[in-house]
This record gives structure tokens, sequence and C-alpha cells, in this order.
């Protein structure tokens, strides 16, 4: 069976790595000259299944509006002049319920979960590495506001068998002991214990090199210009390289696009609900590795996570709802600098700091959309719309994809994940 993977973010590469162990022939398609070089380039670095949840819930509405006033608020909105972000926005706003909210929230961490599982198979299958830890995460509160949300919140988490434990400050310090000099500051934490972390693109990178030993072939610098269609399958893929224009063709297709998945499937007349939602990271080398987090810190009061990888420091959050804007405002640095600073004041050299931003493929319901197309359209796959964790989702939902492909029984319902769920 031949599969042609469109994109090669980390969701295109676990794709084609678990249709490869199916024994498909896949090639991987990406514009870019290598793997993992937009949104799963240097994100905050987080696997975090204990942390997954929507960024719509009850409550939100509200916090979004007094953060339109606040100088450090996590999010921000510009109107990118499209009826298309007005109707993201309705639709997230409907998915604030605590009804909704709840069964997005299992959802995302079954996915989630298992995605960590497949991870971890996959590790010790192959050997890789990607400056990889496995000491959890832990969020930290300020505000007794923080923390009766979070009492609210873990019920899914008791329910699904996540463990976690909630910490007084002395026992934030013991989890993450860089800590002592700040403990003050802070009312307590929730720590997840079995949440991991990595460097993203490594993986994505590393990965890709072990698919090709398999005989995946990538194509690199190839942009897709627009989908074939003949009858009721899509028969083709047309690309413009450096040497001219091609057509792809293939039995089955999986769109792996990250934020741009929508454009492209609007000519199969497929409105997917993924609107890309900005964030920026910053990447530090650390000076003094005791006075650096061991694992990932998720700061509660500005949505920010800092994360620990061999001998840097990634520092990564923010949301901004303003289109396909690439643009690095040197604001949105600023408040990174000031986060490190306050948790971890003496780990790193900010002056030597690298500052990215990326296009989170996001769904309203925060939920990834993976399975068949539609009907329509049967040799179309849709693996996309990982939103704030598709480093967290990638291995399961690429195990999940393959498994559909392939017409084995996937080992976690995923009947809600596809992209039929928006149609009910
Ligand atoms: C600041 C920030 C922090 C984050 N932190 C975390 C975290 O800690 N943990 C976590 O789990 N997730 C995190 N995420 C989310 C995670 O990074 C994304 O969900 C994930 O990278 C999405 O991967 P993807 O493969 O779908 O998209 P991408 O990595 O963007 O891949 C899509 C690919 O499609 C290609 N492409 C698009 N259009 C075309 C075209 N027309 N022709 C050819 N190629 C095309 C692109 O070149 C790209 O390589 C974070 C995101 C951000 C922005």
């Amino acid at each position: 069976m031949r599969v042609l993977v469109l994109g090669s973010g980390v969701i295109g590469v676990t794709s084609a790595y678990y249709l490869a162990l199916k024994g498909c022939d896949v090639t991987v398609v990406d514009r870019q000259p290598s793997v993992g070089l937009e949104t799963s380039f240097a994100n905050a670095g987080q696997i975090s299944p204990g942390y997954s949840a929507p960024w719509a819930g009850p409550g939100v509405p509200l916090k979004a509006f007094q953060w339109l006033f606040q100088r450090y608020a996590p999010l921000s909105m510009r109107p990118d002049l499209s009826r298309w972000q007005l109707q993201w926005m309705s639709q997230f706003l409907k998915n604030c319920s605590l009804e909704r909210y709840t069964l997005n929230k299992s959802r995302m961490v079954r996915l989630a979960e298992y995605s960590r599982d497949c991870l971890r198979e996959l590790r010790a299958d192959t050997g890789i590495q990607y400056e990889q830890r496995s000491r959890g995460t832990l969020q930290v509160f300020r505000t007794q506001k923080q923390l009766d949300v979070e009492f609210k919140d873990i019920t899914v988490l008791s329910e699904m068998g996540v463990p976690f434990q909630h910490v007084d400050p002395d026992g934030c310090a013991l989890i993450e002991p860089a800590l002592i000099h700040v403990k003050d500051q802070l009312l307590g934490g929730l720590h997840l214990p079995d949440d991991e972390t990595g460097d993203c693109q490594l993986f994505t990178t590393r990965l890709a090199a072990l698919a090709q030993t398999m005989g995946v072939k990538f194509r690199q610098e190839a942009t897709i210009n627009r989908l074939i269609t003949q009858q009721n399958l899509l028969s083709g893929v047309e690309i413009k390289t450096t040497h001219g224009v091609e057509n792809l063709d293939a039995d089955h297709y999986v769109v792996a696009l990250g934020s741009y998945s929508r454009e492209l499937m609007l000519s199969l007349g497929l409105n997917l609900p993924v609107y890309p939602v900005k964030g920026y990271s910053l990447t530090v080398p650390i000076i003094n590795g005791d006075a650096a987090p061991v694992s990932t810190v998720m700061d509660e009061t500005y949505k920010v996570a800092i994360t620990r990888f061999d001998q840097r420091i990634r520092v990564g959050g923010m949301a901004e709802l303003a289109g396909f804007d690439l643009t690095l405002n040197p604001r949105r640095r600023l408040t990174l600098e000031k986060m490190l600073r306050g948790l971890f004041p003496q780990a790193g050299d900010v002056s030597q700091a690298s500052f990215w931003t990326g296009l989170r493929p996001m769904t309203p319901d925060g939920t990834p959309i993976i399975g068949q197309a539609n009907s329509m359209y049967p040799n179309v796959w849709l693996n996309t719309g990982h939103g704030t964790l598709g480093w967290t989702m990638a291995c399961g939902s690429g195990q999940v994809l393959a498994d559909l492909i392939a017409q084995d029984k996937p080992a976690i319902e995923t009947s809600d994940l596809q992209y039929s769920r928006y149609k009910r």
C-alpha cells in the first residue's frame, strides 16, 4: 500500500514511522528543507498527558476579556479580517461549558496517555535519544483562586488513573530544588510524576532518519500546490520544487500540515476547524545547572512552561489569535525573559537566547482530528489540529492513524477523534 504523508512536522513524521512499521510504502512531502522546521521546531518540550486540557473551559471567556487589559497576559487577539476567525472563536466559546470541557478533556487525556506509552515503547524499541527526561511536570500556583480551580479540575485525572500529587511550597522546592529561593511567592503546586520532557525537533529529525532506514522517502523543499481529484478519490498531489511542477500519487493520503491543513482541505469541500494560534519560545543556554529546573515547571499565572533540556532551558507559551502572521514581537521576548528570571533567576544567559514563534494548529475543542476525512474521499486521512499538545500526542496519533489505514483495531477509542464529530 502506497501512502503519501503531507507534512513533515512531528505529526507527519510519526505517522510515516508507524505506517512504515505496518509495511506501507511511505513518502513524506514538505516545503521546508528539513523535517520539523515549523511549529514542531521549538515548542516548550512538554510530554504532558497530565496537563492535557482544552483551552476552552468554564470561566475562560471572562478571563480572556480581562487578559486583554493586562500587560503580561497569556492571550491576545487581533482581528485578522477573516470571517473564519470569528467562526472559530464562536465555536471555541460553545466549548466553554463545564460539560463540553469535561468531555474534551477526557478525550485529550485518553490520547495523550496512550501517546506517552507509545513514545516509551518506541524509545525501548529504537533507543532514540532527544534530550529526554522522565521527571514529571510541576504546575505552580500563586493564588488561592488558581488552587481552587485546580482542585476542581483533577476529577478527570482521578477517573483516568493519572497519578498526581498536591504539594505545598516546600514540596515544590523538593521536586524542583532551584525553586527554594522563590518558594515564598508560591501557594502550592500540582506534581504530575508520569509526564516527560524532550526536544521535539531533535526527536522528529532522529525519527525521520530512522524511518528512512525503514524505506520511507522524504521529498523536502516541495510545496504542495493543490490536490487532484478523480471521481470520489484523491488521485494525486501537485507539488512545486526548484525543478518545476510535478504530480505525486498514492493509494492513501495523510494530511499532517499543521495550521495549513484547513486551506488545502477546502478544495475537497471540508472546512476543518483548525486555526493558527501563535505562541513564542525562548531557548536559553544554561550557565548554572543547579539554579535551573530539572524538568518542566508550568507557571499557572502566566501559562508559561519552563523546561530543562541537557544544556538549555526552553521557555514557551502565550497565545495570539492573529492569523498566519509570524512576526517576532520583541515585547513577547521580554515577557518570556521576565518569566524565567522570576522563577529561575540565576539559571541561564538570556543575552545568548534564541527567540522563536510558531503557529499551534488549534481546534476549538482542543482535541485533534484523526481518521478518515469523510466518506466522499475514503483515501484521505487527517492527522491534524493538535494545538497546544502536538508533541505530547504525536506518537499515539501516528500509531492510531496507521492502525486505521491498515484496518487494524486501534488500542484506544477513536470514533470521537474523527472529523465527523463536528457534524453531530
Ligand atoms: C510556543 C509553543 C509551545 C508549545 N509547547 C508544546 C509542548 O510543550 N508540548 C506539546 O505537546 N506541544 C507543544 N506545542 C504544540 C506543538 O508544537 C504542535 O502541536 C505540533 O508541533 C504540531 O505539529 P504538526 O506536525 O501538526 O505541525 P508542523 O510542525 O507545523 O508541521 C506541518 C508541516 O507542514 C508543512 N506544510 C504546510 N503547508 C505546506 C504546503 N503547502 N506544502 C508543503 N508543506 C507544507 C510545513 O512545512 C510543516 O513542516 C507548542 C506550540 C507552540 C507554538
